[in-house]
C-alpha cells in the first residue's frame, strides 16, 4: 500500500495521517498558510523539529535504520562470541587487538 492510500484510510478514520494514532492537532503549512491533515501531537511536533524539510526527515529515517542495523549486527556478534568456548573468544580478542596496532 502506498502512502497516499494509507493516508486516505487514516484520514477517513479520523486518525493521524502519518502514524494512525489518535489525531488531536490540525496541521498546517507555515510556508503556504494552508491547513493540511489532522495529526497526533508527536507527529505534528516532529515535523516542526525537522523544519518541515523532507530531506532532513528522510536523512533522520536513514539514520534510525542505520543504527538499528548496527545494533542488530553488534547483538548478533556478541551472541556469536558468547556461544564460543572461552579459548576461542580470547583468540578472537587477541587477533582483533593485533589488527588495531
Ligand atoms: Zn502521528
Amino acid at each position: 500500500m502506498d502512502f497516499g492510500e494509507a493516508r486516505r484510510i487514516r484520514v477517513a478514520a479520523g486518525s493521524c495521517a502519518i502514524c494512525g494514532r489518535e489525531a488531536d492537532r490540525q496541521d498546517h503549512s507555515h510556508e503556504l498558510k494552508l491547513p493540511r491533515d489532522r495529526l497526533c501531537h508527536q507527529c505534528n511536533v516532529g515535523l516542526g523539529f525537522f523544519r518541515d524539510d523532507p530531506r532532513l526527515l528522510q536523512e533522520a529515517a536513514r539514520y534510525v535504520v542505520f543504527h538499528r542495523r548496527l545494533a542488530a549486527s553488534m547483538t548478533r556478534h556478541a551472541r556469536d562470541m558468547a556461544a564460543k568456548p572461552v579459548p576461542e573468544r580470547l583468540a578472537a580478542a587477541m587477533a582483533w587487538a593485533i589488527e588495531q596496532e
